[in-house]
């Protein structure tokens, strides 16, 4: 078997450690006699696995008590909508940060449900850029401020949190939970999409202020209420349980590496090693993202020219470092480097890419 640096934007890599102990447990579960994902999730076996990796990601987040965690079937997309159905009262408008690709789709389907009024935009730089709070229109009578703290596809991250005041604030952490500790306090509603920072797709975590939660449109869905997925336990109906427990593993994994503050001192050490290799290439390769809004988790970059991707790909696949593709959207280059990706693997990429700068530079 050889397994390779994936720099994936997502499914993303998962712990090495973490897919083997799956491995070893794939068949009978803790001496049941059968997987954990035959299991019933109203039996005794699964409800051990929800419950500890529930209070593992309270515990690793710090997420206060008067917060409810959700576990849903589905993904950050399916949350777009959720969120409006929830959070709005009638007559009441809401707020968007508009900071590029994942933003826009947020926007566009909250206008299917609410009066959307778009309070900033980094449309002026590009999207490369994120447009300074005090250039913000915020509405205090708005009933959430949503934004996406790190655009996955041009990798621009927000490394400040948004001050609302009493208007909540809603985030879309799909591409950056769990890469460094942060205070939840500060936000009404998070929501995060697995299958990058957390475990593989088809689960989506929401973690909500109790007090927003329990009058959501009468079209909401009933298994997309919060009220009725927090009073269940996220059992209103079957949450995605192999998911979960991957995730599970995922969250006793950083555990075990010192949780969040030494992840990000890791996070921010691989991105650092990544943004000099590019910076200090003789112009060779280029960031076209402000520095100041560099992302730690999604690192785009550009070469002299767009002939020389081919064969830069090509041969960062024989030497073991694959899926570095820009996003079909947007092209170029670009190395996803979350929590799963080890500092060796970003070393790896560093090599290279010198390498590859003195063959045809
Ligand atoms: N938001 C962000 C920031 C994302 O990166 C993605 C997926 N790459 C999504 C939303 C959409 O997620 P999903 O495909 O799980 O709906």
């Amino acid at each position: 078997m050889t397994r390779v640096h994936n720099f994936n934007a997502g499914p993303a890599a998962l712990p090495l450690s973490v897919l083997e102990e799956a491995r070893e447990e794939l068949l009978e579960f803790a001496g049941s006699g059968m997987s954990i994902m035959e299991h019933s999730h109203r039996g005794k076996v699964y409800d051990a696995v929800h419950e500890e990796a529930l209070s593992l990601l309270r515990e690793l987040l710090a997420v206060p008590a008067d917060y409810d965690i959700l576990l849903l079937q589905g993904g950050a997309s399916q949350q777009f909508a959720v969120v409006p159905m929830n959070l709005l009262l009638p007559g009441q408008s809401a707020d968007y940060v508009n900071t590029g690709a994942w933003s826009k789709k947020a926007i566009s389907e909250a206008k299917k449900y609410a009066k959307v009024n778009i309070v900033a935009s980094g449309e002026a730089s590009n999207f490369l850029a994120i447009p300074p709070q005090s250039e913000w229109t915020l509405d205090p009578d708005a009933a959430y401020v949503h934004y996406t703290p790190n655009e996955t596809i041009s990798g621009v991250e927000f490394h400040w949190v948004p001050e609302t005041g009493d208007v909540p604030l809603v985030a879309d952490m799909s591409s950056t939970i769990l890469s460094r500790p942060i205070d939840v306090s500060k936000f009404g509603l998070i929501y995060a999409g697995a299958q990058k920072n957390i475990g593989p797709a088809g689960l989506v975590i929401v973690i909500v202020r109790e007090d927003l939660i329990g009058q959501a449109l009468p079209i909401t869905p009933s298994i997309w209420d919060y009220k009725i997925q927090a009073d269940a336990d996220s059992m209103s109906n079957t949450p995605p349980t192999y998911t979960w427990y991957l995730a599970g593993l995922v969250f006793k994994w950083l555990k075990a590496k010192g949780g969040l503050e030494a992840m990000a001192e890791i996070n921010k050490r691989k991105a650092d090693k990544l943004y000099a290799a590019i910076d200090n290439s003789g112009g060779f390769y280029r960031s076209p993202v402000e520095p100041s809004a560099r992302s730690w988790m999604n690192v785009p970059f550009l070469l002299p020219s767009g002939e020389l991707e081919k064969p830069f790909l090509e041969q960062a696949k024989q030497a073991g470092l694959v899926t570095l593709a820009g996003h079909r959207s947007v092209g170029g280059l670009r190395a996803s480097i979350y929590n799963a990706m080890p500092e060796e693997g970003v070393d790896r990429l560093v090599e290279f890419m010198q390498d590859f700068a003195r063959r045809y530079g």
